[in-house]
């Protein structure tokens, strides 16, 4: 299937020259949704993870459906004040903008393999940050994975031991 037909692309939100990539028309037909979320899958099975780690908030919609795909386990990473429960905090920036995430204290046991998955891979900020938040539980970090890839802002290079799978890249 083609996903890239099926996400949109919104010039200069939330700022102008940024050409943002808007997943909400991939998630809204039902058929691409589950053939991303399958795909995905697919390749990340064999990565044999315990844990699948999503930051807020559309970390949360493409994490689920594959933890729920892989039988695995969802943990959530917040901005930082939302997670009720003790927690572990580090401070990151974005493509736009500056900001602090969290995670559970107890939400990964020491030795466990997790895979980072977000929407989108941009700087690579945000999954920096995550990866600085497992490591701080001591999650052995199996990768990280994403539905879309900015290639053009080099967030790979800036992440050379990570292993990262993405569906579509622009
Ligand atoms: P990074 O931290 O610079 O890699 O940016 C990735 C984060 O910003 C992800 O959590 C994305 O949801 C969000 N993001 C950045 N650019 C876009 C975009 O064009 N579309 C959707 N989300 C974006």
């Amino acid at each position: 299937m083609d996903f890239k037909e099926k996400i949109r692309v919104i010039e200069d939100f939330p700022q102008p020259g940024i050409r943002f990539k808007d997943i909400t028309t991939l998630l809204k037909d039902g058929k691409a949704f589950r053939a991303a979320i399958d795909e995905m899958a697919e390749q990340l099975k064999d990565k044999e993870v315990d844990l699948i780690v999503g930051p807020e908030a559309r970390g949360f919609v493409v994490g689920t459906p594959l933890a729920y795909a892989l039988g695995v386990g969802f943990i959530p990473v917040r901005k930082a004040g939302k997670l009720p429960a003790e927690t572990v905090e580090t401070a990151y920036s974005l493509e736009y903008g500056k900001d602090k995430l969290a995670i559970h204290k107890d939400a990964i046991q020491p030795g466990q393999r997790v895979l980072i998955v977000d929407d989108l891979l941009a700087t690579g900020g945000t999954v920096n940050a995550t990866l600085n938040l497992v490591r701080q539980l001591k999650a052995e970090v199996a990768g990280a994975a994403f539905v879309i890839e900015l290639t053009y802002l080099n967030g790979r290079e800036k992440l050379p031991d990570l292993d990262i799978f993405t569906l579509v890249q622009y």
